[in-house]
């Protein structure tokens, strides 16, 4: 029987509970992990109550192939204007000609545009993976890297930077008729117009993938791409705080290639339930409250990144103009994973990860990745960063050691001051 007195709140998920006990099950079991442990897998954030709504609702059970106005399924009344509020908000936070916002997440974003560019076999040059750049620049192992040839730049081995030069060398020689400026582990502002500038000389498009910094640049704490890059690539997710998906925004003269190759070059149906809270998200994200959520996301990377350097640790590129920190645990002789996986048990989620040059394998690497975007979420302030960079330092002491019992000790204490810090959309 579910009551009916108003003051008892109604069971999350009483439908899937009904149904599938199991699922739902694990869905709780997730929304507690959320809420107690802190998240700062750099990648990862906490959507809003108004995002987490959006997305399930009854929007997904409609078919909507093709664009507003230009759909081959009938019964658009609804969908039309939640796309064009979805592009409308897209183009004016961003500043830009035209967005697309049906791409299923970052990767097929970025088969869409090789698509729109390239014939297969053409060049494509991006940050290769080791360095900090996305699968889907050309890394041999993704589809980009197999039907096309893939040449990688990466950064100096003596700063952890990108060096323009280099990388203008690599395309006055390789000719690629794309570049990738962005990454994922690239803890440094990207010069998009030093990237341009060598896309213009060799004649290659230029696409600033941001899927990471997204949320930066609309709130103001990274420079813009635009309108340096022809093709701004983005997953909305990640600091943007919206729903999984992505954008592809571009100038007037390249709308109608990237239109064609996201559909129906590379998809079929959007997510519309999808593209409703990418509306929403982009929506919050045009407040001035985002724009001081961005700007925390970067002073809490730069404190917690001065709070680990006091206490030994290498940082790639010595810190962060951004939200996240590469730490190289070489001096601490262990390795990344090892280290990950204590921490995972201490509560405080991260991933291993390779640094430039590392001298182990990719899958037991030296580095760890850190982000703030999902913990800046939750409200947590700077002064805070010092407490955390304490456990990080415990926990790789204690993994070294292979004293458990610290480990646990920082488990409790992270879940305890966790409830200092309630998360958006999960239960208290
Ligand atoms: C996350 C990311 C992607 C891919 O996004 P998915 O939604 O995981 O497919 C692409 N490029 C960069 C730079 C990313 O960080």
């Amino acid at each position: 029987m579910t009551s009916t007195n108003p003051a008892v709140p109604a069971p999350r998920h009483a439908a899937v509970a009904a149904t599938d006990p199991e699922i739902a099950a694990l869905i709780g079991a997730e929304e507690r992990l959320q809420a107690d442990t802190l998240r700062m897998i750099a990648s990862e954030n906490y959507v809003s109550q108004a995002v987490l709504e959006a997305t399930g609702t009854v929007l997904q059970n409609k078919y909507s192939e093709g664009y507003p106005g230009r759909r081959y399924y009938e019964g658009q009344q609804n969908i039309d204007p939640v796309e064009e509020l979805a592009r409308q908000r897209a183009k004016e936070l961003f500043g830009v000609d035209h967005a697309n916002v049906q791409p299923y997440s970052g990767s097929p974003a970025n088969l869409a545009v090789y698509l729109a560019f390239l014939q297969p076999g053409d060049t494509v040059m991006g940050m290769s993976l080791p360095m900090g750049g996305h699968l889907t620049h050309g890394w041999g192992v993704s589809a980009t890297g197999t039907w096309f040839r893939g040449v990688g730049y990466g950064v100096r081995r003596e700063t952890g930077r990108v060096d323009l030069d280099e990388v203008r060398d690599l395309a006055l020689r390789e000719r690629p008729k794309l570049i990738f400026c962005g990454g994922t582990a690239v803890p440094r502002t990207i010069d998009f117009a030093g990237f341009a500038e060598i896309a213009r000389e060799v004649g290659a498009v230029l696409v600033a993938d941001v899927a990471h910094i997204a949320g930066l640049i609309a709130g103001g704490a990274h420079p813009s791409p635009v309108p340096h890059a022809d093709v701004v690539s983005t997953t909305t997710h990640k600091t943007l705080r919206g729903p999984r998906g992505a954008m592809l925004m571009c100038r007037e003269e390249h709308a109608k290639a990237i239109d064609r190759a996201v559909f129906p070059g590379l998809q079929g149906g959007p997510h519309n339930h999808t593209t409703a809270a990418i509306a929403v998200a982009l929506k919050e994200a045009a407040t001035e409250d985002f724009r001081a959520y961005a700007h925390q996301v970067v002073a809490n990377a730069r404190a917690l990144g001065e709070q680990l350097a006091a206490r030994g640790f290498d940082l790639v590129s010595g810190g962060t103009d951004n939200h996240l920190l590469l730490i190289d645990l070489t001096s601490k002789e262990i390795g990344g994973k090892p280290v990950a996986q204590a921490l995972d048990r201490a509560g405080i989620v991260v991933n291993y990860n390779s640094v430039p040059f590392d001298q182990r394998k990719p899958f037991d690497p030296s580095g760890l990745r850190l982000g703030t975007p999902a913990l800046t979420s939750r409200g947590l302030p700077a002064e805070r960063m010092a407490t955390v960079a304490e456990w990080i330092d415990r926990v790789v002491t204690a993994a070294r050691t292979g004293d458990e019992d610290t480990v646990v000790k920082v488990r409790a204490e992270v879940a305890e001051l966790m409830t200092e810090y309630p998360a958006p959309g999960l239960p208290v």
